[in-house]
């Protein structure tokens, strides 16, 4: 090898590697009435019937219990920041500029946190145990997906105390 090949060699800390996978993924039977009522602005769950544990997005199965899930439950657009994060590094296909906020968010009823985005404040503001509510996109901007919630903005209300939400977390 020669003097110049081990400079070079040397210098190499990290190599680009694009790489590129395209697939499809089926909703199943309980996300697809999900993601419907997401489209008409209904947070739909489900309620286990061994635990009473309200889960949102439903599954089929509580994953505690291991039994079929029961009734839908509807669950109101207001919530609880249980944890968070402020993202700040860039990264390839990011939607948004950061810095942004993503949060676990436990609506009022539920009780597995749904994860999504905070908006509407600096993210300096966001902490655990703030009340945020659904900011719904336009109705004629309305998919099926959770984006049809655009991000939860804070409601005002006082903090909830972290001793209310700590199983949640
Ligand atoms: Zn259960």
């Amino acid at each position: 090898m020669s003097e110049a090949t081990k400079a070079v060699v040397k210098d190499v800390t990290t190599m680009a590697s694009p790489v590129s996978l395209k697939f499809r993924a089926r909703a199943g039977k309980d996300l697809s009435r999900f993601l419907r009522g997401m489209k008409e602005r209904r947070i739909v769950g489900r309620v286990c019937p061994s635990c009473n544990y309200v889960y949102v997005p439903p599954r089929g199965a509580c994953p505690t219990c291991g039994c079929p899930m029961g009734d839908e439950r509807v669950l109101p657009e207001t919530g609880t920041i249980t944890t968070f994060c402020i993202v700040n590094i860039p990264f390839e296909g990011q939607k948004l500029k950061p810095p942004y906020v993503c949060a676990s968010v436990l609506l009022d009823g539920a009780d597995v946190a749904l994860f999504h985005l905070v908006g509407g404040c600096d993210v300096n503001e966001v902490r655990m145990g703030m009340r945020v509510r659904a900011e719904w996109v336009d109705e004629a901007d309305a998919e099926l997906s959770l984006e049809t919630i655009r991000y939860f903005v804070p409601t005002g209300e006082p903090d909830r105390p972290l001793a209310q939400i700590r199983e949640h977390i």
